[in-house]
């Protein structure tokens, strides 16, 4: 069989065969580096504070609910409505406005597929999450990177003065990663009404007490809010979150994510987390108190500037400790066994690192590893 198949012949000099078959961006895009996840998972030893996890595992009322899922999962899922209708309802909305999917990172990539092509623009406020950026660029379109104001208060000005005829769409985040501050109202309005689609991605809202703006999607029907399960209610494992939208664009969206892309278990799982809010307060009153502390204790060290967060991380500047971020996150995984991560991306440098809440004793060793590694003590390269 395999002697009558005719293999294109290779030619080292010349691309690979498959090149002229396969969109053209996809040879210089740059794939999200899942790589510090595997790292982490080989060592179990080492403190993921890098990855804005959740520290509290799962309530035993969603662990049983998966468990039952599990138990019939020769089945086909469903559309998960029972999920749709209780985010729903913690988010005031109707559930024709939900879009679930696998992770917010599939629903906003099915956005972004739905809506960039060559020449299009996306104006992205950076620094912020690099995936807007890569699946723009994935998928043919131009991303248009606005940088935030030296304080990191956000700019709308600069946002809309960056608007053409080009642009498809302006993409935000609140509370921002790796930054922590987050939008006010009255701030994202100034963007809503140019009328261009306004995609502002929520992962950390629940994480503290910033405005969600989940209530505006019926008054603005160009805004677009990204959510998920994986940080504040810690189901980061599981892979869902949704966008909340215009249910005529939510209509559309469904077309192009493929079926059956939320598990049985994931499903039921996540609405037993959703159906119990005790479950998701407990997690957000623990992340709060213990930012605020981590914050605190780092307000005391001499050259370094924390900025304060309503996320579940903390962005610090470390840019006058005579270190590079990525020193200091090499000695504290060297002398406390912590992962931290050095944030270059978005022209933040090497002056900056993210900390995510970790468990009471996890911050209390990075207070003690961070003033160490900042201090007298020489990070050796
Ligand atoms: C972590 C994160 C996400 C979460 O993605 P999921 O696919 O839902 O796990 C989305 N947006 C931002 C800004 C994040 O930091």
């Amino acid at each position: 069989m395999t002697a009558d198949r005719t293999v294109p012949t290779v030619d080292s000099d010349s691309p690979p065969w498959f090149t002229r078959f396969v969109h053209p961006g996809l040879a210089d895009a740059r794939p999200y580096d899942a790589s510090h996840h595997d790292y982490a998972w080989r060592h179990r030893e080492l403190h993921r504070m890098m990855s804005n996890e959740c520290p509290l595992p799962p309530a035993p009322a969603v662990v049983a609910a998966a468990i039952s899922a599990l138990m019939e999962s020769n089945l086909y899922p469903n559309s998960a409505w029972e999920l749709r209708e209780a985010l729903a309802g913690v988010n005031g909305v109707t559930p024709d406005t939900i879009l679930l999917g696998n992770g917010s990172t599939e629903v906003l990539d099915v956005l972004i597929r739905s809506m960039f092509g060559a020449g299009d623009e996306a104006i992205i406020h950076i620094p912020t999450y690099a995936y807007f950026e890569t699946q723009v660029r994935l998928h043919g379109g131009t991303p248009v990177l606005v940088p935030i104001k030296p304080d990191h208060s956000f700019d709308p000005d600069a946002l809309l003065a960056a608007i053409t005829p080009r642009t498809k769409g302006i993409f935000l985040c609140s509370p921002n990663n790796p930054t922590g501050n987050s939008w006010t109202v009255a701030e994202l309005e100034r963007v809503l009404v140019t009328g261009l689609p306004v995609v502002v991605d929520q992962a950390y809202v629940e994480c503290g007490y910033s405005p969600s703006f989940a209530p505006l999607v019926e008054r603005y029907p160009n805004l677009v809010v990204a959510k998920t399960m994986s940080k504040a209610y810690g189901l980061g494992g599981l892979r869902v979150g949704y966008l909340i939208a215009d249910p005529a664009l939510v209509d559309l969206l469904l077309r192009l994510r493929i079926p059956f892309s939320i598990s049985l278990v994931a499903a039921r799982a996540c609405l037993a987390a959703v159906e119990d809010p005790a479950i998701l307060e407990e997690r957000r009153v623990y992340i709060s108190t213990e930012r605020d502390r981590v914050f605190a204790g780092l307000r005391q060290m001499p050259d370094v500037t924390p900025f304060e967060s309503d996320g579940n991380f903390i962005l610090i500047d470390v840019s006058r400790t005579g270190h590079t971020s990525t020193q200091i996150a090499e000695f504290a995984k060297r002398e406390g066994s912590l992962l931290l991560r050095a944030v270059t991306a978005h022209g933040l440098g090497s002056g900056h690192i993210r900390v995510t809440i970790g468990t009471i004793e996890e911050n209390d060793m990075f207070l003690a590893i961070f003033a160490r590694a900042i201090g007298a003590e020489e990070p050796a390269a």
